[in-house]
């Protein structure tokens, strides 16, 4: 098969690899859409230790099984594999088990191919009405969804107002999720003029540039979908006494939050991690039943065109929220 094969430091190989094979319990599966992810940047730029090189990154993908039993259906893909039986599993937190293993990272291969192998119990089937290049979307919209959820576990389900910050795949999943999840009033800050307009436009949503963040505006939940000192900082200032952030991003380990405030005024954080298995089939029904929105803010490219996506994302050369790449 064909696939986007990360070689190194900002060099990607359209090229040809191995194709999978599925063992008993597992389907092979002709990819059709794969959104490219902050996380695949990260490999890109040889930032992420865990995804050497060689290897075939992406993991937020949508196809059609070929062979066996289930031929020709559509599904999205949970990427994050779990055992199952431990304790975390058991519970319901799935997410958190310490044999979770995603696909783009060694012994498994990514999505920026022509074909993947997954087990089927990952598998969600996609109703004819939703495009793959939709369904694909399901994966960075359930970060959002699984943060969301959280926090409004904490914050007993009341919330009337929130604050995300980034204006990016991750942080406009967690838009559509507030909103899906019945939280009214939801506004997005943004530096990139670009971006904001396409939010604005295309997607519906209330972005603004940082600048125009009143300095007293205080909001139940914050989303930092970004995940710098900086970031964190605006998330610990805004969120009002008794509320809550929940903490998405992957910038950098430490710094910004203010610690002394999220004391005196019982401000609850959150970290939270990709999503449990029950997240993503509530993702992809809030999807299919038309409560995350139109959906149709990504941006097509071939596969054999994916070095240029990269690129073009890395030079900020793109408005779309999602570049999804059709093999
Ligand atoms: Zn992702
Ligand atoms: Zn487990």
């Amino acid at each position: 098969m064909k696939a986007l094969v990360y070689d190194g430091v900002e060099d990607l190989q359209y090229r040809e690899m191995p194709d999978p094979v599925a063992k008993p319990g597992q389907q092979l599966i002709k990819v059709e859409s794969v959104g490219i992810c902050g996380s695949d940047m990260h490999a890109y730029l040889g930032h992420d230790d865990r995804r050497p090189a060689p290897l075939i990154l992406g993991h937020e993908a949508a196809g059609t099984i070929v062979g066996g039993l289930r031929n020709g259906e559509r599904v999205t893909v949970n990427p994050l594999v779990t055992c199952g039986v431990c304790a975390a599993c058991t519970s319901g937190r799935d997410n958190l088990c310490p044999e979770r293993l995603i696909i783009s990272m060694p012994p498994r291969e990514g999505a920026f191919a022509q074909y993947v192998v997954m087990r089927d119990e990952n598998l969600v089937t996609v109703p004819d009405h939703v495009s793959l290049d939709a369904a694909c979307l399901a994966e960075p919209i359930a970060c959002g969804w699984h943060t969301v959820r959280l926090a409004l576990e904490t914050l007993n389900g009341a919330s009337d107002s929130a604050l995300v910050i980034g204006g990016g795949a991750i942080g406009l999943g967690a838009a559509l999720s507030l909103t899906a999840q019945g939280v009214g009033d939801v506004t997005i800050v943004e530096p990139n003029a670009l971006r904001r307009d396409v939010l604005n436009g295309v997607c519906g949503q209330m972005s603004i540039a940082p600048d125009d963040l009143p300095d007293d505006a205080l909001f139940d939940l914050v989303v930092d979908g970004v995940g710098y000192a900086a970031t964190r900082a605006v998330a610990s200032a805004h969120a009002r006494p008794g509320g809550v952030i929940g903490h998405i991003g992957l910038g950098e380990g430490e710094g910004g939050l203010d610690v002394r405030r999220m004391t005196l005024q019982e401000i609850t954080f959150i970290g939270t991690y990709t999503y449990t298995a029950q997240d993503f089939r509530d993702t992809a029904a809030a999807m299919f039943d038309g409560r995350l929105g139109a959906l149709d803010w990504t941006q097509a490219r071939e596969l054999a065109d994916g070095a240029e996506a990269f690129a073009d994302i890395r030079a900020g050369r793109t408005a779309a929220p999602k570049i999804v790449l059709n093999p």
